[in-house]
């Protein structure tokens, strides 16, 4: 929205819209250089709950900026020597911020533990000085951190207030905001400036069923995470000129999604979270076994999974059928699985410590929903969710050969994870396309500056965390997207104070 003369209702040094991961970071950075604040959070307070208060509460915690470099390049470098995913500029700003994220939320009294398993694709240089640290309390102690640090500063948070529209000057230079705020149960519009700048920090568009079919490589795909996260950010950033990037990336994986539900939910493929997390253990080896197949009934990869790629194996057409053969695919166990605690993760989404779904700890419930399906036969189990009898019949009977083998010939299945299906009942449940963060959205230069269709700086404008993500089409695996919420909130914080220009009001 362009305007030549405005009245403000509000006014702030800076404008903070989002109060997840990535917004209340940047709020305190900004407030520590002297700024006043304003953040604006869409959700009610009493039940607000963002994709940072359902994760896991992981994030990458690189030893040194340069090998974190390294590892970044290495990831986003696709084929063509000079053509990759993210410049080299904005992955230098983020390897150095990341390489003391640990540092930041120490200093300020968060209290972290060192997490099991590193980054994934840990053949890529740099990969192995990137040790993970998980909050305590996971997403929720983490969100719970976050709050205690903006309120410490006395930075306000406006509920019920939904950004709509950037407002920008003649010269196209960001001012301000238009907000429609709830109060007494009235809603009414306000025009909020921001002499400094306004920090994006809405999240992605895992709830925006337009921008999901027109930009990923598959639909549907389903969210683990908030159904606040509609895009907004993105739709306000287009409107004032922002070149987009990343939008058909992904954190990218395969989930469980019901219809009754509103949202999808992680999978806990081998039942051990609950024991791994508890005990702040390596995780402990497969004992329960499954498969993943395809509508045709057959495998199609290695059940080993790169869990935040997996998705990536999903959209591969049939151009005689017309259809997407893995889309659903199915997860494939016995009674062996379906005895070893819920199917889907108590660390992270719905089913995490948010507590907005409690999925039964010997998954009855969702039996009886009719969300897990089982048989006594294995061509009874593939009768009941339609794919071809005679095709997962001879898919398990191959399975459970390499089984006694102790080698899978068709993927290369991990042998401590070639476990027999052959104790009834037989099981299965459909798996989506899906993610707990998309990436895509507006451009970011190495100052967390939101960039335009020609490469210059939007002035006034700042993002940060999921909302055009520093992520190409990998992801470091889990704790890459909580660290980019620190590192990205911190530059953006600390880039919005260094605006020489200050608009007056
Ligand atoms: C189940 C799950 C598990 C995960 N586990 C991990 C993990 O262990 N490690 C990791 O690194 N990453 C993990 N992630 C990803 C990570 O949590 C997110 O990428 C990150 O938290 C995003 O932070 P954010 O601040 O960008 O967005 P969010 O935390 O989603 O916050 C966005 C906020 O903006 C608000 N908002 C939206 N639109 C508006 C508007 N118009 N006006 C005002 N407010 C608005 C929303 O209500 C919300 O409060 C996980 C995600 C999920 C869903």
């Amino acid at each position: 929205m362009l305007v030549r003369h405005v009245s403000w209702d509000l006014t702030a040094d800076v404008v903070v819209i989002g109060y997840g991961g990535a917004g209340p970071v940047a709020a305190v950075t900004a407030a520590e250089h002297g700024a006043e604040v304003l953040v604006l959070e869409k959700q009610p307070k009493e039940t607000h709950h963002t994709n940072t208060s359902m994760a896991g509460g992981s994030f990458i915690t690189p030893l040194d900026a340069k090998s974190a470099l390294e590892y970044a390049k290495a990831l986003y470098r696709i084929g063509a020597e000079d053509i990759s995913w993210t410049d080299d500029a904005v992955l230098r700003s983020f390897a150095e911020y990341a390489a003391t994220g640990k540092d930041w939320i120490e200093a300020r009294g968060g209290s972290v533990f060192l997490s099991p398993g590193p980054v994934d694709y840990l053949h890529l240089p740099g990969a192995a000085t990137i040790p993970r640290h998980c909050f305590k309390g996971l997403g929720v102690g983490l969100a719970r951190f976050l709050d205690d640090q903006v309120r410490a500063k006395g930075i306000p948070v406006l509920y019920e207030a939904r950004a709509t529209h950037l407002i920008a000057n003649v010269r196209g230079r960001v001012i301000g905001i238009e907000a429609r705020v709830r109060q007494d149960g009235q809603e009414q519009r306000l025009r909020i400036g921001a002499s400094r700048g306004v920090v994006l920090a809405s999240g992605g568009f895992e709830y925006d069923e337009q921008t999901k079919l027109q930009y990923l490589r598959v639909y549907p795909a389903y969210s683990t995470g908030t159904e606040a996260n509609t895009g907004d950010g993105l739709r306000m950033a287009i409107e004032v000129g922002a070149q987009l990037w990343h939008m058909n990336c992904l954190s990218a994986c395969m989930m469980f999604k019901f219809p009754d539900f509103p949202m999808a939910f992680s999978t806990d493929y081998p039942g051990r979270s609950q024991k791994r997390y508890a005990r702040g253990e390596e995780a402990i080896p497969t004992v329960s076994g499954h498969i993943i197949v395809d509508r045709d009934g057959k495998r199609f990869t290695s059940e080993n999974l790169n869990g935040r790629a997996a998705y990536y194996e999903l959209p591969c057409f049939d151009t005689h059928r017309l259809i997407y053969p893995r889309v659903p695919s199915y997860m494939i166990f016995d009674r062996r699985r379906l005895e070893n605690g819920p199917l889907a993760s108590v660390t992270a989404g719905p089913t995490g410590p948010v507590r907005l779904y409690e999925w039964s700890a010997d998954n009855s419930v969702e039996l009886e929903k009719g969300w897990i399906k089982t048989a006594n036969s294995v061509r009874d189990l593939a009768r009941g969710i339609g794919v071809p009898p005679a095709n997962l019949e001879r898919t398990v009977r191959n399975f459970n050969r390499y089984c006694l083998q102790g080698n899978d010939p068709e993927f290369g299945r991990k042998p401590a994870e070639l476990i027999p299906l052959d104790s009834r009942p037989y099981c299965a449940v459909a798996l989506w396309p899906g993610t707990p963060a998309t990436v895509g959205g507006p451009r970011r230069n190495s100052k967390g500056q939101i960039v335009s269709a020609s490469g210059h700086p939007i002035p006034g404008l700042y993002g940060c965390g999921e909302l055009g993500s520093i992520y190409g089409m990998l992801c470091p695996g889990p704790g890459g997207n909580l660290a980019q919420c620190f590192a990205s909130g911190r530059i953006a914080g600390d880039s919005v104070m260094k605006e020489r220009t200050r608009v007056r009001q």
